[in-house]
């Protein structure tokens, strides 16, 4: 039993960041907040198998989260790290929104691909792809726990900015930019409009 105080950081340093939500939660981190608020099993993390259930379990101690009734595999199956087939790949764009950790590159009507120093092997983009392009890589490493918790965090910040309602001050700042832009337009129509009045009143040339 440990007598470290239980916290979140803790918790992640002894998940594997795969990010794969094989757990239920939407990732690692939301897995270790619910096991340090006592709301989840030691025993869900597949990938990490039994060694990480040791662990959390010297981690938490007599913690209620210590509660565990699952059974985990010794060798825990190994995720394995994809590539896109470059002949099959219709550039949907519908795997970039998927993958937890940013490790596909590509636009909407391009060819997309995977970075493979960044895959942590998840395997979360394979369903969602309607032309079946996701093939293993075989050889590729998974990405290291650190770059995948480094990754994961920067995408849900990424995200979280995006659904952030405006700030007063950019509110007004776009505002006054606008208005300026407005008027820039209202203008250059006066100006046209006084030019070619002014061509209207001209004397024609005999
Ligand atoms: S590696 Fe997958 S199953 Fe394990 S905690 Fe992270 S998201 Fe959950
Ligand atoms: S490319 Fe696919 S398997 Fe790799 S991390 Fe992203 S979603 Fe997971
Ligand atoms: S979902 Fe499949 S077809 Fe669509 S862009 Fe991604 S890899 Fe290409």
């Amino acid at each position: 039993m440990s007598s470290r105080p239980l916290s979140i950081h803790s918790i992640m340093s002894a998940l594997p960041q795969s990010q794969c939500r094989q757990c239920g939660y939407d990732g690692c981190w939301p897995y270790a907040r619910a096991i340090v608020q006592g709301k989840a099993r030691l025993d869900l993390c597949t990938p990490g198998g039994a060694a990480t259930q040791r662990q959390l379990v010297a981690l938490c101690g007599s913690a209620p989260a210590a509660t565990t009734t699952g059974p985990s595999a010794d060798a825990p199956p190994a995720l394995a790290v994809v590539a896109i087939d470059a002949g099959e790949c219709i550039g949907c764009g519908r795997c970039l929104p998927v993958c937890p950790v940013d490790a596909i590159a590509g636009a909407v009507g391009f060819l997309h691909a995977v970075l493979p120093h960044a895959c942590t092997g998840c395997q979360l983009c394979l369903p969602g792809c309607p032309a079946d392009c996701f093939i293993p890589a075989p050889g590729e490493p998974q990405a290291p726990a650190r770059l995948a918790r480094y990754r994961y965090a920067r995408k849900h910040r990424r995200l979280l900015r995006a659904t952030r309602p405006e700030s007063r001050r950019t509110a007004v700042e776009r505002k006054r930019r606008e208005i300026a832009d407005a008027l820039t337009r209202v203008k250059s129509r006066r100006g046209w409009q006084k030019g070619a009045g002014e061509l209207a009143r001209k004397p024609s040339q005999p």
